[in-house]
């Protein structure tokens, strides 16, 4: 990176001891751990092959979208030079600036078909003297900058950060842990690894132990980054770099502390057989991400609270929340579980206007169903038994081998520890669109779901809005609510009610000034075309959910409380 300014990493790749007349070469077009074809290749330029001489330049050319071929001309060491532009900050692609470098291997390497299994040695060629190296690979000693790979798999699960981050070493059951930190803020070291470290010990002690020598948390501050990428012995974190110092923004990065740390069980270890072994050129489908992110997303609430950085009102809230985040989607009652896990390629990483009518998270449907499913084990088995044993259960039978599970041996494990039939749980939660029973989970542990009204009850319309540049836009437009039945379009530019301007800000107030079954006038622009749109006004919708405790508990469900969260029901 002799300019970092030019946002151009150059890469050269040496080819030893190479036999064949010809040398193909492929940039995966994605990275585990988010499923999206990035086509990678798209930002690579200037190639070139030689014998190490540049003036002895190879013959090359494109085969397809992401593939080179060589004509090695009988040449067993083979050098290739190429550039690629890297000015996306997120965790999962490549940045560099005049501030630091940082890489994922996937966006910036080729693999050899065929070879992926050989080592590979990377040297960084630092741009200043006091940029500094920090990636989870193994350095080689007395070679300065210089890390080996195992493997190609390695070298994509091995993020690279250079420049001038702040480094911060501490142990944890004996083992190393860095923590490395670019960009400035207001977050504070010293708590961040205090909690950090209470965090790796509740899910080393799920798990039993730590299945590593060396973790690395790197942590990018940025202006409104939110993100995170696991890696078997890292992950890459971006947070907003002022998100540290309110109670909820904070617990918001401890849990997405947890959410990564986790991963490196369950998904990097513990993996759906369709990503046993990487496909780096195409889609990689399962059925199963629901567990991969929803059970991480359910642990990453569970596991602050069980390393007191919050209480169990806070987890409930927390829940809560989810719970109503979920309820308002009108996706769920279309798009099954498994369903969204398969085609997260082309929907959750691609949505549109259309999106929350048609598709359901699986993260958000998956950490709720974690919870039923922990609820539903619980409950059974007297807290004797819980998810905590799926997920031990699954890291012996298949994450210590790394061997990949099906949807059926997923299944299966859930319901050997929870010692019933789940067919009805899955055709219906999983595989199905219903509705998930939360009172039937909730009432042996003393709970329901209470629907919450705040404030004045506003008629319901079905559209969201956002203000853009002095205009108020319509986002979402709910599929068969009044603003659908009427006829306004997501992207239309809402102007006036009843002949009388409107703002963002101002929507939901000027709707309370009508009743349920007042129709409106609603004037907007679409596509430049000012159209006025009657708009018969519906049910107010309830704002939010909430669990609380059912009155006068039994005996029996303040037990099953007091087993699962360790605190009384009574004091909530
Ligand atoms: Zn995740």
């Amino acid at each position: 990176m002799p300019q970092p300014e030019s946002h151009l990493f150059e890469v050269t790749l040496f080819v030893k001891g190479w036999q064949e007349p010809v040398l193909d070469l492929k940039l995966p077009v994605w990275t585990p751990g988010s499923y999206l074809v990035r086509e990678y290749a798209k930002h690579l330029q200037d190639f070139s092959a030689d014998t190490g001489d540049q003036r002895n330049r190879l013959l090359a050319r494109k085969i397809s979208k992401n593939h080179w071929q060589i004509e090695t001309a009988n040449t067993s060491e083979i050098t290739v030079r190429y550039r690629v532009f890297a000015n996306e900050l997120s965790v999962r692609t490549n940045h560099l600036d005049s501030t630091h470098g940082y890489f994922n291997g996937a966006a910036l390497f080729f693999f050899i078909p065929g070879w992926e299994q050989q080592p590979i040695r990377v040297t960084i060629v630092s741009p200043k003297p006091d940029w500094r190296v920090t990636t989870p690979l193994r350095s080689l000693p007395g070679e300065p900058n210089t890390f080996e790979a195992a493997d190609f798999d390695t070298l994509v699960d091995s993020p690279f950060e250079i420049g001038t981050q702040q480094l911060y070493s501490f142990e944890v059951l004996s083992k190393p842990h860095q923590l490395a930190i670019w960009g400035q803020g207001n977050a504070n070291p010293e708590r961040l690894i205090e909690d950090t470290k209470k965090i790796i010990e509740v899910e080393a002690e799920l798990f039993g132990g730590l299945p590593y020598d060396r973790y690395l948390f790197l942590l990018h501050l940025s202006s409104n980054g939110f993100g995170g990428l696991e890696h078997k012995n890292s992950c890459s974190l971006n947070y907003s770099r002022f998100g540290f110092r309110a109670k909820e923004k904070y617990n918001r990065f401890i849990q997405l502390v947890a959410h990564e740390f986790f991963h490196l069980w369950n998904v990097k270890r513990i993996r759906p057989k369709a990503l046993e072994r990487f496909n780096y050129e195409q889609e990689n489908y399962t059925t199963s991400l629901w567990f991969c992110e929803g059970a991480t997303s359910y642990y990453d609430m569970v596991i602050p609270y069980r390393a007191k950085i919050y209480d169990a009102k806070n987890l409930l809230d927390n829940l809560s929340k989810e719970i109503t985040q979920l309820q308002m989607i009108p996706g769920r009652k279309v798009q099954p579980l498994s369903e969204s896990s398969f085609d997260a390629w082309i929907k959750l990483y691609r949505r549109d206007a259309n999106s929350n009518n048609s598709q359901i998270s699986y993260y958000l449907k998956g950490e709720i169903v974690s919870f039923l499913l922990d609820l539903l084990i619980r409950a059974r088995h007297g807290n004797q038994r819980s998810l905590d044993d799926v997920m031990r259960q699954m890291w012996q039978d298949f994450g210590i081998q790394e061997i990949g599970f099906t949807a059926q041996q997923l299944r299966d494990a859930i319901e050997s520890v929870a010692q019933t039939d789940l067919s009805d749980f899955f055709n219906r939660y999983i595989d199905g669109t219903e509705e998930l029973p939360f009172d039937e989970y909730l009432e042996p542990f003393g709970l329901r779901l209470l629907s919450v009204e705040t404030g004045e009850a506003v008629p319901h319309l079905g559209l969201n809005v956002n203000a853009e540049n002095g205009k108020t836009v319509i986002q979402f437009v709910e599929a068969a609510s009044p603003a659908a039945v009427a006829g306004v379009d997501a992207g239309d530019e809402l102007l006036a009610i009843n002949g009388w301007r409107v703002t963002a800000e101002q929507l939901s107030d000027r709707l309370k000034d009508y009743k349920v079954g007042d129709t409106i006038q609603l004037s907007v622009f679409h596509q430049e075309e000012l159209r006025t749109l009657p708009v018969t006004l519906g049910e107010p919708r309830l704002s939010r959910y909430q669990l609380v405790p059912i009155e006068n508990s039994t005996q029996a469900q303040q037990q099953n409380f007091s087993g699962w969260l360790g605190t009384s029901l009574t004091k909530l």
